[in-house]
């Protein structure tokens, strides 16, 4: 039964067509420098809505424990043939799936090894090498992920938070589709440490985030007192009014990451060398313009990772997120901006607080402001995660005025001299791989 399945299985794979690329969304200026970019997936689609999995051409690479991932629907397409996904780019076929493979499948769910599972399929009537075959066109159909991997890497996490980073945990073992992948991107969030500069209704809330998505440290600065303008659902609630804001960011960053109430007043962890990443969302939002020349500089000096995040007037800005010496900096979109506007560096001056005029009241829509902070977060954890976000070299737009999301290149500005050679040894990236360095930048 199954050998016929393989058979067909194998045939249909004939029918490949690549979609090399398809899922890489917005990468990048050509010009950008050598990253440790995740490489696209091929993917292959022999059915318009879904590929067939087909016998494994690897041997020995199943997972200790195999687990079909949780995240993927099971859903039985017609008699003998069951789909694993809804979405094109990971929905799976499997062929000739009769009642002995599908009561098989059912034991795939993490609890056994291969030789307990095997022995488990053949107590069912499924022959063992036709069981291991199965496994093997599984984990190649990147259906498998490791169980036992990531038990191990949530094992980090208090017992709330383990539960909490379920679906997580689930959509990474999609997006880092071989087995025990996923696991080492979670336990690597967790030896990660963020440092997010203000606590208003964009900062907060994307500290909640990060701390949520399992970011080990998650710190957050800032002086003074909540108001009410700083509040937000996914942040700082408007009961904290009044507290200290920086106490007020930790409380919302330990609720992120379940800690029981009695746990939230623990202090922030002492800062062990440099952080990961410094997200800058400075409350008023114009920072997202300025850069904060003098925090720009010193970050960049030391090599630390930053991103810019606010909200101006009715537009959401994520970007750019800048490695020091490898991509373009803020110094280089202020000079961008400049070249169109003479008048530009004059107005930044008076956004820092140098000159006459910030807003009374700096607008900031919540949903808008939400909606920051959530991509903002997602921007952050990619790169941590080493995948390349589009704020490098880049940046977002978020609207009010239309809910459209913009994605704007911004090449180095030859002025800035972010980029010039030498100076700055190679800046190992959280993830994976590294990348070289120079310079100094600051908006
Ligand atoms: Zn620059």
């Amino acid at each position: 039964m199954y050998a016929q399945m393989v058979v067909q299985a194998d045939r249909a794979c004939g029918q490949r067509v690549s979609r090399a690329g398809a899922a890489s969304g917005i990468l990048p200026s050509a010009g950008s420098p050598t990253w440790p970019r995740r490489p696209s997936r091929a993917r292959t689609l022999p059915h318009p809505f879904a590929s067939t999995v087909r016998p494994h051409a690897r041997t020995g690479v199943t997972p200790m424990r195999p687990m079909l991932k949780p995240g993927l629907a099971r859903l039985r397409r017609d008699e003998l043939t069951l789909q694993f996904g809804t979405v094109r780019r990971y929905a799976r076929l499997v062929e000739q799936a009769d009642a002995a493979v599908a009561a098989f499948l059912d034991l795939v769910d993490g609890t056994r090894d291969t030789p307990e599972l095997l022995a488990a399929g053949e107590r069912l009537g499924l022959d063992p090498g036709l069981g291991r075959a199965l496994l093997d066109s599984l984990a190649d159909g990147e259906l498998l992920d490791d169980a036992e991997a990531l038990a191990r890497a949530l094992e980090g996490f208090p017992q709330p938070q383990r539960e909490v980073l379920g679906p997580d945990a689930a959509g990474l073992s999609l997006v880092h589709p071989e087995p025990g992948e996923a696991a080492e991107v979670i336990a690597a969030r967790r030896r990660a440490r963020v440092e997010v500069r203000g606590a208003g209704r964009v900062g907060a809330a994307l500290a909640a985030v990060l701390s949520a998505g399992g970011i080990g440290a998650v710190t957050v600065a800032d002086g003074g007192r909540v108001e009410p303008g700083d509040c937000s659902p996914a942040g700082i609630p408007p009961t904290d009014v009044g507290r200290l804001r920086s106490t007020a960011a930790r409380e919302a960053v330990l609720r992120a990451a379940a800690a029981a109430p009695a746990e939230r007043h623990r202090p922030a962890p002492v800062a062990a060398g440099l952080p990961a990443l410094v997200v800058l969302a400075p409350r008023d939002g114009a920072g997202a313009w300025t850069g904060r020349a003098v925090e720009a500089h010193e970050l960049a000096r030391s090599g630390v990772p930053h991103l810019y995040v606010g909200v101006l007037e009715h537009l959401g800005v994520v970007g750019p997120l800048v490695v020091p010496g490898s991509s373009a900096c803020g110094g280089c979109a202020a000079l961008t901006r400049a070249d169109e506007d003479e008048g530009w560096p004059g107005l930044l001056a008076q956004l820092e607080g140098t000159g006459a005029g910030p807003a009374r009241r700096p607008a900031c829509d919540s949903a808008l402001a939400t909606a920051v902070a959530g991509l903002a977060a997602l921007h952050a954890q990619l790169f941590l995660d080493g995948v390349l976000p589009p704020s490098v070299d880049g940046w977002c737009e978020l609207s009010a005025a239309d809910g459209m999301v913009r994605r704007l290149r911004l090449p180095a500005h030859p002025s800035c001299g972010c980029q010039w050679p030498g100076g700055r040894p190679p800046l190992a990236v959280p993830g994976a791989g590294a990348c070289s360095g120079a310079g100094r930048g600051g908006t």
